[in-house]
């Protein structure tokens, strides 16, 4: 085996990819109308698809040839046994997961990994040409998506920069499309930018930190209403007074209860899932105008800060939302609209009342902030006007995609992040059974008929949320996601609030009795597989099922 390359040259490559994008169909402009016929012909989509494929194949053969050429590049290591590199560069090519986004981070280091001095010849002229390819068809790849600068093709614009991203992630122009620049040797956004050039460094443990502090942080001392005190007192005071560790992110604020430690931990988390969901969902941030406005300009897109409050305990977290939310005490957390605010506490592994996970939950309620405080131009529902939201169908769609969010999944140290699958899901599992064990199953037309407040008010909210898990996932993952574009413009027509009960129909082009068949088709070649692998069920969270004691 050969030893030539350092293990993070190799680590490196292997981690560079971001997701080969969804790509949205035309716009979300759709006017969900509901006075014509429910099942338009195919002439509006296929009218879709014939203007955007001339540009959109382009930008995809560019990536089917640079995938070819990375091919032939390893089969030449092949011939020549250099095993190692022919890894390498296949390691670049992309593998489609089935039943999974990849949404794997950018790393903030720039690859720039140079090969040891005693490289072969053969060695460097490999690994200049892996880097030739990467150069050529990135910069083809941004190429598409000036181009589509001109016709301000927003959405189809960050699908290009995210594919130009994941052939090289230190493209400079596309980078900075995303709001980063090189700073310092890394890639940083606007505000870290800004942190850092006010003396700031974030510390993997405290988080932003005044640099002149972070060696006494260490040593166990807190800097406490301008004075230096110990952690232990610090502690006792915080935990005494109404208020707790302030945390602030790029795009949360996050009141902790349980230590700066802990609030910085989740911080991260949800920087992560944010960046996830950013990419999966952009026309929920930014129009296609505003998009477009990002290849001319370094202006990043900024929106206030979603809070969160992390509690000490259950006790705590029951005691002060009851303030709020007289049926706190049955809740496990939630996310109140009326306060933009996402209510958790820490679970106690110990206690049968705390059986779940924080961060799926966080991932989940943070799916409910996100969708609510985002700016969706022209909305129906006025600024994040909950009361409007499903307001005569549709809810199961919100609850559909924040239990998928649960299956968000992140590996920092390899910067991978995934959503999706079904193994092991709880929720997806329980709809396997509810259809083909219980024989439980609301059929298409009256489950999306149902209203937020009709939603809430069910008797067997498992039976709702599991099969609204089961359904979103198969909008995402059926067919090989031939559905995933309908279903988040379905998304934004309920978030948006202009969404009417024949939408779904209307954007998949299928009527609700085939669209039951197919679901119910999909699911049974999902559990046969579940029953093949011979999975156990996945442990439940019996007490308190997650989420749905979710605080409303
Ligand atoms: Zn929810």
């Amino acid at each position: 085996m050969s030893k030539r390359y350092p293990a993070f040259l190799v680590f490196a490559f292997l981690v560079s990819a971001v997701l080969v994008p969804l790509v949205y169909a035309q716009n979300s402009k759709t006017e969900p109308d509901g006075d014509r016929p429910a099942v338009q012909s195919s002439d509006g989509s296929s009218e879709d698809s014939s203007t955007k494929t001339s540009e959109l194949r382009s930008s995809a053969e560019i990536f089917a040839e640079y995938q070819q050429k990375l091919e032939n590049l390893a089969s030449k290591c092949d011939e020549r046994g250099m095993t190692l590199e022919a890894k390498v560069t296949r390691s670049l090519i992309y593998k489609k997961q089935p039943y999974f986004f990849d949404v794997s981070l950018l790393s903030s280091k720039p690859l720039e990994a140079k090969l040891p001095s005693d490289a072969t010849k053969e060695q460097q002229s490999w690994y200049a040409a892996l880097r030739r390819l990467r150069e050529e068809y990135s910069n083809e790849t941004f190429a598409v998506a000036e181009r589509l600068g001109a016709r301000k093709r927003g959405y189809e614009i960050v699908a290009c920069v995210l594919q130009t991203l994941y052939i090289n992630p230190d493209h400079k122009r596309a980078r900075q499309f995303m709001g980063f620049s090189l700073y310092e040797g890394e890639w940083r956004s606007q505000w870290e930018i800004r942190r850092i050039e006010k003396g700031y460094v974030d510390d993997p443990q405290f988080g932003w930190l005044l640099k002149d502090q972070v060696e006494e942080y260490r040593k166990g001392k807190r800097f406490y209403r301008n004075q230096w005190i110990t952690r232990e007192e610090e502690e006792k005071k915080i935990v005494a007074s109404a208020s707790g560790w302030r945390i602030e992110t790029e795009h949360f604020s996050i009141l902790s209860r349980v230590s700066l430690e802990r609030g910085v931990e989740i911080g991260r988390y949800l920087e992560s899932y944010y960046d996830a969901w950013i990419r999966l969902f952009y026309p929920f941030v930014a129009n296609e105008n505003q998009w477009t406005a990002r290849l001319y300009s370094n202006d990043a897109i900024v929106s206030k800060r979603h809070q969160v409050i992390l509690y000490r305990n259950r006790a705590e977290y029951v005691r002060e939302l009851k303030k709020h939310d007289p049926n706190a005490v049955q809740s496990v957390g939630g996310y109140f609209p009326s306060l933009r605010c996402i209510f958790v506490y820490e679970p106690d592994p110990k206690s049968v009342d705390d059986a779940f996970d924080l961060m799926p939950m966080l991932a989940h309620e943070a799916t409910h902030q996100l969708f609510n405080e985002c700016n969706i131009p022209n909305s129906a529902r006025g600024k994040s006007d909950y009361s409007k939201l499903a307001r005569y169908a549709n809810f199961w769609a919100v609850e559909g995609i924040a239990i998928t969010a649960e299956t968000f999944t992140l590996d920092r140290a390899k910067n991978k992040a995934a959503m999706g699958g079904f193994k092991g899901v709880f929720r997806i599992e329980d709809a396997l059974t509810s259809l083909f064990v219980d024989n439980e199953y609301i059929p298409l037309e009256r489950f999306i008929g149902m209203s937020r407040t009709e939603f809430q008010a069910y008797e067997d909210l498992n039976l709702l949320y599991s099969q609204a898990a089961g359904l979103a996932f198969f909008f995402m993952f059926y067919n090989d996601g031939a559905y995933c574009n309908a279903f988040v413009r379905y998304l934004y027509g309920v978030y948006q609030g202009t969404d009417t009960p024949a939408l779904l129909v209307k954007l998949t082009g299928k009527s609700f009795k085939q669209l039951d068949e197919e679901y119910k088709t999909f699911m049974k070649e999902i559990y046969e597989q579940v029953r093949q692998d011979g999975e156990r069920r996945s442990p439940r969270p019996e007490k308190n099922a997650v989420n749905v004691k979710e605080a409303r």
